[in-house]
């Protein structure tokens, strides 16, 4: 095993592609949510291999609503120059995979495919020893980076980290030729963020921890899920037959590291919060008093459903929200699941306003 934090300087001309499938291509897929930004990762991408190192490629993104916290894939395809990108499937069988949240990996097809030989890159505060034993993957390029950390650090996105991530680990691509695309693109749209996406982009580069090991031998190492329901056994009518709800969603994997806090001695119980929070995340206490009247009490927050926006925390008028950096285990410890029965809160009161 080697450990190293570059895969190769910066500078490094271009050697061209180090492997392709029998179509000459090689193909690339990120896994992640919507907000971090992966489709325009995979579009600087695209856009660094083909204008800047002489390649022929193509860059696409599948996903549902535009909406953050809503599964994203984003495909990037190259080939040499000679050679051309005819088709525009889905990337089924990717010799990199981009996982920009580690909470991904708890589903196996975030891995579908993966060539033996390939290169997994992980956005994680776990270590390449850490993510290997939890999915039994003893194989081929493990490369892994705090992004969140990284981004948090320098008020930045994911996306630009994990974009150095790509550079330092994929052998052929050239590293000056990302940055510079980085620079272009910031340049057009928000010039004032450019150094600090740029010192986001080298330490994605120089963070990350490149675990290379042997292949996995033919037919280990390759997750192939199948989908569920397909033209053969599908329910007659196109009845839905998994329907998605609200019981189950779960959009904890959606936060990029901060979290609200409700702290409730300082909270006047406004509800000013409730009217700000997308996903209804607030937890409520609805209170009897003595004079026969109601009043609401906010109790808590559910962070099942809490994507870590922070409306709610700019909107406090009173301080008992505050934003803070998500620990391990922190939102399972304080999670108020959401609850609308009345109960009676002992000392209750309206509150004045002083
Ligand atoms: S906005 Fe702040 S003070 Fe008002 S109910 Fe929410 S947490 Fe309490
Ligand atoms: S951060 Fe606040 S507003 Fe955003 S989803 Fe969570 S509870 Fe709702």
């Amino acid at each position: 095993m080697s450990m190293e934090p570059h895969a190769h300087a910066q500078g490094q001309p271009s050697t061209g592609l180090t492997q392709t499938d029998e179509d000459g291509l090689y193909e690339i897929r990120l896994e992640s949510l919507g907000g971090f930004g992966a489709h325009l990762a995979g579009k600087m991408l695209a856009e660094a291999a083909v204008l800047r190192m002489g390649l022929n490629g193509a860059h696409f993104s599948s996903y549902g609503s535009e909406k953050k916290g809503s599964p994203i894939k984003s495909f990037v395809r190259l080939a040499a120059a000679s050679d051309e990108v005819r088709t525009s499937a889905p990337v089924e069988r990717p010799f990199v995979v981009a996982v920009f949240l580690d909470n991904l990996l708890n589903d196996p097809a975030i891995l579908s495919g993966l060539r033996s030989g390939g290169i997994l890159i992980v956005n994680t505060t776990k270590t390449p020893e850490e993510i290997r034993a939890a999915l039994d993957y003893p194989y081929d390029t493990l490369a892994c980076l705090d992004a969140t950390t990284i981004a948090l650090e320098e008020k930045t996105r994911v996306n630009t980290a994990m974009q150095g991530a790509l550079a330092a680990a994929i052998p052929f691509l050239d590293v000056d030729a990302v940055r510079d695309v980085l620079a272009t693109t910031f340049a057009r749209k928000h010039a004032s963020i450019i150094e600090s996406n740029l010192r986001t982009f080298d330490r994605g580069a120089a963070e990350t921890r490149i675990d290379r090991r042997e292949p996995a031998p033919e037919g280990r190492g390759v997750v192939s899920v199948e989908p569920k329901w397909g033209y053969l056994n599908g329910p007659i009518g196109g009845v839905v037959a998994d329907p998605a709800n609200t019981v189950v969603k779960n959009l904890s994997g959606s936060r990029t590291g901060r979290i609200p806090v409700f702290h409730e001695d300082k909270c006047i119980h406004c509800g000013l919060c409730d009217i700000a929070c997308p996903d209804n995340s607030l937890s409520w206490d609805i209170v009897h008093l003595d004079d026969d009247t109601w009043l609401t009490r906010m109790r808590g927050i559910d962070y099942q459903y809490c994507k870590g926006c922070g409306a709610c925390v700019d909107t406090c008028p009173a301080g008992a929200l505050t934003s803070e950096r998500e620990t391990p285990g922190f939102a399972d410890a304080h999670t108020v699941p959401l609850d609308w029965s009345p109960r009676v809160v002992a000392g209750a009161r309206r509150h004045e306003p002083s």
